[in-house]
């Protein structure tokens, strides 16, 4: 198996970082151990192409909005179509009444939604409604869980060590960004995530908290599942304390169900917020929510919801709702994750990995699902994964650089899967050199 040449990648990239900060346009689009990354010329179905004309297997979906693959024909379509209407009206049109009334159908805690262009806005708007509506001001989110990069929602984001996390329950001030106000910190509140006793002890301690804020399925870090009934427990402890229950479903939304984490696991929330994927590749972001809270606040913003967006997402919802996609998508995800576990055996790395319909996750040095954030601190081996992600890169796998999420679209074939099984099979000895 031939290492890819990416000469072309190393020169352009090298040249815009010239004129553009980092030479990427988001933190996340060049990993921190990668010289340079990758530049695409183009996307089709489950493959990228580089500069270099270099064929990849994607597994990143353009960090996660890409659920029907690059290009996808109906979306592209329903797009052409609105370009030749208008891009951008600033009033209400038919398809946004439509996409409103079919995402309240879809998402259970949805009896109004509201529309913004990105996550980092969507949680914004979330905390202002929860706060509007309590008269409270405290926020608690979970250690290792990011919303976003607005001063707030980078309070305690990037810990690389159980040192820099602080002890448990602390109400911690790691900051993430030069330029972050300090004072940002004072209505934060963060816990430790899958453990109850923790946030039922914040929450008889403090009686100025407006909502307890959280990815159902942890995400930014592992994924890691909930344990058993935890959700449920957050919920009931919520409801005991007069606290808002507000999910981040930025990635989930659309991924582990078309309906979210929440109609997944059965567990609604007072708030929920989606991105990523609800637009099949295009921006777009949404809070939905009960009635009563939803109408406190009125969003602003000049890109909200642009016709553009409003097809896009129509037409990805057309393509999702077709029977058997996420049962599909399950599957391959279960062939490629089954198969990394075959060859951590066969190759004596410990390795776990597991499927959940669009997302599916790897981890490197331990053999079990990790439980929480400090678990993966303290026994995930980053370090293989940082390595392992520069090894597929070069023979044609892309990986995401956020450490151990595997994005599964509908694009992908059993033959995707058989040939990266095949190059991690190639690649997985070099790990241990
Ligand atoms: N919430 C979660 C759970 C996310 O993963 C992200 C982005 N990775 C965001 C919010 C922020 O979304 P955006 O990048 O669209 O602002």
């Amino acid at each position: 198996m031939d290492k890819y040449n990416t000469e072309k990648s190393k020169a352009l990239f090298f040249e815009t970082k010239k004129y553009l900060v980092d030479g990427v346009s988001s933190s996340f689009h060049k990993a921190k151990n990668e010289e340079y990354p990758i530049c695409m010329t183009h996307g089709k179905g489950s493959h990228m192409y580089d500069v270099d004309g270099n064929d990849y297997i994607d597994y990143v979906a353009g960090f996660g909005p890409m659920i029907l693959g690059y290009a996808p024909e109906s979306v592209n379509e329903a797009v052409k179509e609105q370009l030749k209407k208008g891009s951008q009206f600033s009033t209400p049109t038919e398809d946004l009444c439509k996409l409103a009334k079919k995402l309240t159908e879809i998402i259970p805690c949805a009896e109004m939604v509201s529309f913004q262009s990105s996550g980092t806005e969507a949680n914004m708007h979330a905390w202002r409604v929860a706060r509007a509506h309590t008269g409270k001001m405290k926020i608690v989110k979970f250690e290792g869980q990011y919303h976003g990069w607005a001063d707030e929602q980078k309070v305690t984001i990037g810990a690389d060590t159980l040192e820099e996390l602080g002890p448990k329950s602390s109400i911690n001030k790691l900051m993430n960004t030069a330029g972050q106000r300090i004072d940002t910190t004072n209505d934060i509140i963060v816990a430790p995530w899958n453990d109850a006793e923790s946030l039922e002890a914040i929450l008889d301690a403090h009686d100025d908290i407006a909502a307890v804020l959280m990815e159902p399925y942890m995400c930014d870090e592992g994924p890691i599942l909930p344990k058993e009934g935890y959700l449920q427990a957050v919920k009931d402890m919520c409801e005991k304390h007069g606290v808002l229950l507000i999910f981040d479903e930025v990635i989930t939304g659309f991924r582990l169900s078309l309906g979210g984490a929440q109609q997944y696991f059965g567990v609604t929330p007072d708030l929920a917020i989606f991105g990523k994927a609800i637009a099949g590749g295009f921006s777009l972001s949404m809070i939905c929510g009960r009635r009563e809270l939803m109408e406190k606040v009125h969003p602003s913003g000049t890109f909200n919801a642009t016709p553009i967006a409003v097809a896009a997402s129509l037409a990805t919802i057309a393509e999702l709702e077709k029977p058997g996609t996420y049962e599909r998508m399950d599957t391959l995800g279960k062939k490629l994750t089954a198969g990394l576990m075959e060859l951590g055996k066969k190759h004596g790395i410990k390795v776990y990995a597991n499927h959940h319909n669009a997302i599916c996750q790897l981890q490197l040095g331990i053999d079990r699902a990790p439980e929480d954030f400090r678990d993966c601190l303290q026994n995930v081996d980053r370090k293989a994964y940082d390595k392992l992600f520069l090894l597929a890169t070069q023979y044609g796998v892309r990986l995401t650089s956020a450490r151990g999420r595997i994005y599964i679209s509908t694009a992908h074939t059993e033959s995707d899967i058989d040939k990266t099984l095949e190059i991690f099979d190639f690649i997985f000895p070099m790990l241990k050199k």
